[in-house]
């Protein structure tokens, strides 16, 4: 039996956890959130009380934490933590370049196998283990790490060495941003123009208006029905994340000069509903801003 040290278990990372558990893993599940612990024992994990229990003995740590801050906090500022001998650490948080590139040099230092494997597909793919995982880091360790990323999703690509996963990502989330935007203001215009929602939406996805922000993650209730829109924007991608997301974006394309003018303007809009007290909203409550306008 793989023992597996879990830690952050929040939207995405409780359902990725419950499906390696089903896959007959030993989970050893450590979050701040004692509500969270409480319901990963529910589904037969063991909760710890610490980041150094969870580790303790692990053959693989997975984290799915909030941002690079946290992902720096809990697994790299802590020296004495004990990673077991040839442990792969798979970080599965979407974060900044730079605290990725921290990430990995730091325990590559300590002899610790790393990989930065963030997903996409929400938490219905969490739920359904069809994530993408797009990861970076060695072929060694990409191959000792895949039947574990297999338990959670159905696309695991090898995306290049350290950083690529969170490169891919972050261009990927940039496109979804920016597409809930353009979803969201096009289904307020149909509506402010006398158009039936269904009957447009059964034109737009099957015309040039395709897109998985309309037709898998609809922000209008009523036309998906695994979208959370339908469950007053609870639970799925908050909004707050889709700002870091974008505003990773921001820096990545600054730094390397390339032009990204509708992710600027797509992050200028979920900064405001985000100021609008919105923030742990899903991001497709963003129509809610345009349809108050
Ligand atoms: P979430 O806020 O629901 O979950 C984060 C969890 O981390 C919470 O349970 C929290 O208590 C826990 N946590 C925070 N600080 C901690 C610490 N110091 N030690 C241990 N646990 C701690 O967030 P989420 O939606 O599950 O997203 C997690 C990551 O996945 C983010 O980086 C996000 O960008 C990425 N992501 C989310 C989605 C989505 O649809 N929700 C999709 C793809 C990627």
């Amino acid at each position: 039996m793989t023992t597996i040290g879990f830690i952050g278990l929040g939207n995405m990372g409780m359902p990725m956890a419950v499906n390696l558990r089903k896959a007959g893993h030993e989970i050893k599940a450590f979050d701040t959130s004692p509500a969270v612990l409480d319901q990963a024992a529910g589904h037969g994990m063991k909760a710890q009380t610490s980041v150094s229990s969870a580790i303790e003995g692990a053959h693989f740590v997975v984290s799915m934490l909030p941002s690079g801050k946290h992902v720096l906090d809990v697994m790299v500022a802590n020296d004495k933590l004990a990673y077991a001998q040839d442990c792969v650490v798979i970080d599965c948080s979407t974060i900044d370049i730079a605290s990725c590139a921290t990430f990995h040099r730091t325990l590559s230092q300590r002899g610790i196998r790393t990989l930065d494997a963030p997903v996409s597909g929400g938490v219905g793919g969490a739920a359904a283990g069809t994530l993408t995982f797009m990861v970076g880091g060695s072929d060694e360790a990409f191959a000792q790490a895949r039947p574990i990323l297999q338990a959670m999703g159905k696309n695991i690509i090898h995306a290049g060495d350290a950083g690529a996963g969170q490169a891919a990502k972050i261009c990927n989330n940039m496109i979804t941003g920016i597409s809930m935007v353009a979803v969201s203001e096009a289904l307020n215009l149909a509506r402010r123009l006398g158009l039936d929602l269904q009957k447009f939406f059964d034109i737009a996805s099957t015309s040039s208006g395709q897109c998985w922000s309309l037709t898998s993650y609809s922000p209008e209730p009523g036309l998906v029905a695994t979208s959370p829109s339908n469950r007053g924007y609870e639970g799925g991608f908050a909004s707050e994340l889709m700002l870091k997301d974008l505003r990773l974006a921001e820096q990545a394309a600054m730094s390397s000069n390339a032009p990204a003018l509708l992710g600027a303007a797509a992050a200028s809009l979920y900064a405001m509903h985000c100021q609008a007290g919105k923030g742990r909203l899903d991001f497709s409550s963003i129509i809610q801003m345009l349809n108050a306008r």
